[in-house]
C-alpha cells in the first residue's frame, strides 16, 4: 500500500515537472510581442514582453504597486529582467525602479547621466551600483534588439551628458519600438520644445501608437509633433483625479482633432498591445 502511494506521488511529480517544462519551453520561444502600458497611478511604467526577454521601461511612482502588475505579467520562474530604461529621475517615473531591482535580476539599466537630489534618485542609484548590471549610457543610435525581431532605438536625448543639463522633463529619453509595420513612440516627459528639435533632426517619427509626453501636461503633445509622428493611437499614462490636472483639455482636443484614438490608464487600466507577427497590426486589449 505504502509502496503504491509512493509510486502516484511520483508519477504526479513527473507529470508536473513535464507540464512546467513544457510551459517554459512555449514562453522561451514565443515570438509575439506584447507592450503593456501599466496602470500604475500618476506615473508611468511600460512593460514590453517578447519571450522569455523584458524591457521595463520606467516604474512609476511607488514599488508595491509595480511589483504586483509585473508578477501578472511575467511568469513567476522569470526572475530576470533584462533591459530597465530610467527615463529622467523624476520621482513618478523611477520610484518603482527600486523594488524591482530588489526583486529582480536586471541584466541592463539604460539611463541618462541626469541626476536629483531626491532620496529615490540616491537609493536607487546606489542600488544600480550594487547590482552589477551593464550600464548604457541613453543616448540617439543606442539600439536594443529583442532575440525575436523587435527593436529598439533611442532617439533622445542626443548625448547622455546633455540630458543632465538642465531641467530634468527636457532630458527625457525618447525609445522608438519597431517589430515589422508596428512601432510604438515613448516619449516620457519630453517638454513641446524639445519635440521641435526632434523633428528637426530625426525623419523617423512616423510611429502607430505614442505614449503621450508628460501624462498629457499642456507643455508638451504640440501640433507639429502630432503631424510628424502620425500615430493611429494615444496613450496617456495617468492617475485618476491627480494633483496636476494631467491631461489637460487642450491636449485631449488637439488629439482628437488630427482624429488619434485616445486610451487613458485612468480609464481602461493596463493597456496591452498582443502583436502576433511583423505583418499584421497588433490587438489592442484591456485588463
Ligand atoms: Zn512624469
Amino acid at each position: 500500500m505504502v509502496n503504491k502511494f509512493f509510486y502516484y506521488i511520483i508519477v504526479a511529480g513527473f507529470i508536473i515537472v513535464l507540464i512546467l517544462g513544457g510551459i517554459i519551453f512555449y514562453q522561451k520561444n514565443n515570438h509575439d510581442l506584447r507592450v503593456i502600458f501599466l496602470d500604475v497611478g500618476q506615473g508611468d511604467a511600460i512593460l514590453i514582453e517578447q519571450g522569455s526577454n523584458q524591457m521595463l521601461i520606467d516604474g512609476g511612482r511607488n514599488g508595491k504597486t509595480l511589483l504586483e502588475k509585473l508578477g501578472k505579467y511575467i511568469p513567476f520562474w522569470d526572475r530576470q529582467i533584462e533591459i530597465m530604461v530610467a527615463t529622467h529621475p523624476d520621482q513618478d517615473h523611477i520610484g518603482g525602479l527600486i523594488d524591482t531591482l530588489e526583486n529582480y535580476k536586471v541584466n541592463a539599466i539604460i539611463k541618462t547621466e541626469a541626476e536629483s537630489e531626491s532620496r529615490t534618485f540616491k537609493a536607487l542609484d546606489e542600488l544600480i551600483r550594487e547590482e552589477n548590471a551593464d550600464n548604457i549610457e541613453a543616448e540617439k543610435g543606442v539600439k536594443i534588439k529583442f532575440p525575436a525581431g523587435a527593436e529598439g532605438e533611442i532617439i533622445y536625448p542626443f548625448s547622455s551628458e546633455a540630458a543632465a543639463l538642465g531641467e530634468s522633463n527636457a532630458g527625457s529619453v525618447v525609445l522608438k519600438l519597431t517589430f515589422g509595420e508596428n512601432n510604438f513612440l515613448f516619449t516620457g516627459d519630453l517638454p513641446s520644445e524639445k519635440e521641435l528639435i526632434l523633428i528637426r533632426d530625426s525623419l523617423a517619427l512616423n510611429s502607430r501608437v505614442i505614449k503621450v509626453a508628460h501624462h498629457g501636461s499642456k507643455y508638451s503633445t504640440s501640433e507639429e509633433f502630432l503631424e510628424a509622428v502620425k500615430p493611429e493611437d494615444a496613450i496617456i499614462s495617468v492617475g485618476k483625479n491627480n494633483q496636476y490636472g494631467h491631461p489637460a483639455l487642450e491636449v485631449i482636443e488637439r488629439i482628437l482633432k488630427h482624429g488619434i484614438k485616445i486610451f487613458r490608464t485612468d480609464e481602461m487600466g493596463d493597456i496591452i498591445y498582443e502583436c502576433k507577427n511583423q505583418n499584421s497590426k497588433c490587438k489592442i486589449e484591456f485588463n
